[in-house]
């Protein structure tokens, strides 16, 4: 992620920030990709903290008025539990404005958000996360941190988050806007095997019997089918590609990253990688120096990178692939 200026004094602001220390009110707008002076605040700027610039006062932002269900918010802690996940949405949109995605250049169909709390008021709500023909579902109780590690634990995870539950449920949408090349689904079936394999079928093998990811797969999760190969083969992709972006934005330097690296433009998928991988071995050694988990505890092996640069060429071109 960039960094930002407060539009009035030039002060630092970061992404989700509201209001500068000079009192100006921040407004993040989505199209400019900047911090911006005398915006429309959307709809929800009180209700959940979202600080994206609305087309107009009183209006949605882009990122809100994607989500058509949201919780009952007086009912215990769905206020915060869906202003986690909005941020979380909002930080992985922005992501992908970088390739075009979602931006007033993309005439492509847009998906569309169930945020569900397992916390109706009443009985318990079980709540699959998924996408299903642009609808994907959100399980916004998984915001609350002590709840969602202990799923990473019980399923054995080495990472997870909001950010990567949206990384990874936006890249099954992606795959359905893609295949409107013709070239896409015959060229991913060379690399990831035939997604049109039952589906319900290769979930319950996975979860009866869950497959060592080996050198092919970049987590057990995706060796259970193709659809899911490609979902964490995206999202890391799309993890690989922020934290170097916001590596370089932050102003640091190494000697492996290039002077005027930038992340969302490099073309080159296995220069892009080496380098990611290199940025990740640096601040996993930071991170030990507090006791905190590695940043990136994944590795790249040969085939994993083929994948991803697969996904890579496809997500940044997908303009000119009429996709
Ligand atoms: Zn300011
Ligand atoms: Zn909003
Ligand atoms: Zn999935």
């Amino acid at each position: 992620m960039q960094r930002f200026n407060c539009p009035s004094c030039g002060t630092r602001a970061y992404f989700h920030n509201m209001t500068c220390t000079c009192g100006e009110p921040l407004h993040y707008d989505p199209e400019a990709c900047a911090m911006v002076l005398q915006a429309s605040s959307c709809a929800n700027r009180n209700r959940i903290g979202c600080n994206w610039a609305a087309p107009s006062q009183g209006t949605f932002c882009a990122s809100c008025a994607m989500s058509q269900v949201v919780p009952v918010l007086h009912v215990g802690d769905n206020q915060s539990l869906l202003a986690a996940t909005e941020r979380a949405k909002r930080w992985v949109l922005a992501n992908l404005a970088q390739w075009s995605w979602f931006t007033n250049q993309d005439p492509g169909r847009r998906p569309y958000f169930l945020m569900l709390s397992e916390n109706t008021g009443g009985r318990a709500q079980q709540i699959i996360m998924g996408h299903a023909a642009g609808e994907i579902t959100i399980n916004v109780t998984e915001a609350d941190e002590l709840i969602r590690l202990k799923r990473q634990l019980d399923l054995g995870e080495q990472y997870r988050s909001m950010v990567g539950h949206f990384r990874h449920e936006l890249a099954h949408f992606l795959f359905d806007r893609l295949s409107s090349n013709p070239d896409f689904r015959p060229a991913f079936r060379e690399l990831f095997g035939d997604e049109r394999q039952d589906y319900g079928q290769a979930l319950k093998n996975h979860y009866a019997n869950p497959r060592d990811p080996g050198r092919d797969y970049i987590t057990a999760y995706a060796t259970a089918h193709p659809h899911e190969d490609w979902a964490e083969t995206v999202a890391h992709l799309l993890h690989l590609v922020d934290f170097a972006d916001s590596f370089v934005s932050a102003g640091l330097s190494m000697s492996s990253v290039p002077e005027e690296f930038s992340p969302y433009q490099e073309t080159d998928t296995p220069r892009l990688l080496s380098i990611a991988a290199e940025i990740a071995i640096a601040v996993n050694d930071i991170n030990r120096a507090l006791d905190n988990p590695d940043l990136y505890p994944f590795v790249l092996t040969g085939p994993v990178r083929t994948k991803i640069e697969f996904a890579h060429e496809w997500l940044r071109d997908h303009l000119v692939r009429g996709a």
